[in-house]
């Protein structure tokens, strides 16, 4: 590739190399667009010509950038987080970043996937108390799916009116449904023809979408930020269904004794080490539909895992050789164990329980959810 030359759409460095980085483009349409003067990269051209948007990685310096450049704006951050991927999805340092002048609107995505006898203000209330631990304290929480947005027009006129005249710049994770909800807003909002995509960082490869508004300001997407310790980076391709859930999740709830095991699939791994003392504990379990649980009994099921993985106890994680880290914990409240991107446990207050997940992914206890 001829060096210097640059995508008109997002302003990125073109490259043939890298799907999934900025300013990518195949060889064939390069040659095309050369003779046609008119460069755009894939998903600029995609995004011209058919309306879609294709996710851009961004690094840890690159997301520091733009925290950064965000900081300096007068804006009104839309704060996309997935419901059922709560701590996954939050981005740390955020607070920080965004200052005390720029209000913070959280957007509470995937609501289809918690059960539907749950109160939204139930949900909200839990999402303030959150956010709070982390110092964040939104102007306002609304929840929304962002697949089939029933109510896509009141968050944009929610928006509009929390934005009093700013910009807006609409941040979150990768797969939290930031893409989905924008392309959503895009559909209601404008048309093909006035789309834009502009790069606010020259040099980077922080390209971005920018829709505009009517007093000429504009609604700017952000790159999604890669967060290593969610479960669908452990995960291969064809079982990524089983961290991103389609459907309504199904409680399924068990009674167990002490010292007894439920495998989520091969995925993950619960002890109850010690549990109620007079009866049985309850654990309810929140986890994709299709993933199968298996209950064993504790003394044996590191054999039984070692034998069963990828038959009995399937799908496993990617890298399989590496196995399952074990982390211990005594809940002092009803709590949920959250396995960060695949699921959680219900569990009560008072009992130890061991929870097993490859070393990348968090787990750790939260306010119960539901
Ligand atoms: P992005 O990385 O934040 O841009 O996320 P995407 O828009 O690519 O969505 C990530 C995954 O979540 C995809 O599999 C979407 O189909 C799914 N998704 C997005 N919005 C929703 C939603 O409201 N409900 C459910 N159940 N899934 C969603």
């Amino acid at each position: 590739l001829q060096e210097g030359l640059y995508c008109i759409g997002c302003g990125a460095l073109m490259q043939v190399k890298d799907k999934e980085e900025a300013g990518y483009l195949p060889m064939s349409a390069l040659q095309k667009q050369l003779e046609s003067e008119q460069l755009l990269c894939q998903r600029c051209f995609r995004l011209r010509h058919y309306n879609e948007i294709q996710p851009v990685s961004l690094t840890d310096d690159d997301f520091i950038k733009l925290l950064h450049q965000v900081s300096e704006a007068k804006a009104l951050i839309v704060y996309v987080l997935d419901l059922f991927d709560f701590s996954g999805s939050t981005i740390p340092g955020l607070p920080r970043f965004v200052g005390t002048d720029n209000p913070i609107y959280v957007v509470g995505n995937k609501v289809d996937l918690l059960p539907k006898s749950l109160k939204d203000h139930k949900i909200k209330d839990w999402v303030r108390g959150q956010l709070k631990e982390q110092g964040i304290k939104p102007v306002d929480v609304d929840l929304t799916s962002a697949a089939h947005p029933a109510n896509l027009d009141m968050i944009l006129e929610k928006i509009d009116d929390l934005r009093a005249g700013r910009d807006v710049y609409v941040v979150g994770t990768t797969n939290v449904g930031k893409s989905t909800l924008i392309n959503q807003i895009i559909k209601s909002k404008t048309g093909v023809q006035e789309l834009i995509t502009t790069s606010r960082f020259p040099g980077t490869t922080l390209d971005q979408i920018a829709i505009p508004l009517d007093d000429g300001h504009s609604l700017i997407d952000t790159p999604g930020i890669i967060k290593a310790d969610q479960y669908a980076h452990q995960v291969s391709d064809k079982d990524l269904k089983y961290v991103l859930p389609k459907n309504e999740i199904k409680a399924r709830t068990y009674q167990l004794n002490d010292e007894q095991t439920i495998f989520i699939g091969g995925l993950a791994r619960f002890d109850l080490v010690s549990g109620l003392k007079d009866s049985k504990t309850s654990a309810t379990f929140y986890f994709e539909n299709n993933l199968n649980l298996h209950r064993t009994k504790m003394v044996g099921a590191d054999d039984f895992y070692e034998k069963h993985q990828g038959g009995l106890l399937a799908p496993v994680p990617k890298n399989t050789e590496a196995g399952l880290v074990g982390h211990e914990f005594r809940t002092k409240t009803t709590a949920d164990l959250v396995f960060a991107g695949l699921g959680f446990i219900t569990i009560p207050a008072g009992v130890t329980v061991k929870a097993y997940a490859p070393a990348a992914v968090s787990v750790f206890l939260r306010k119960a959810m539901i």
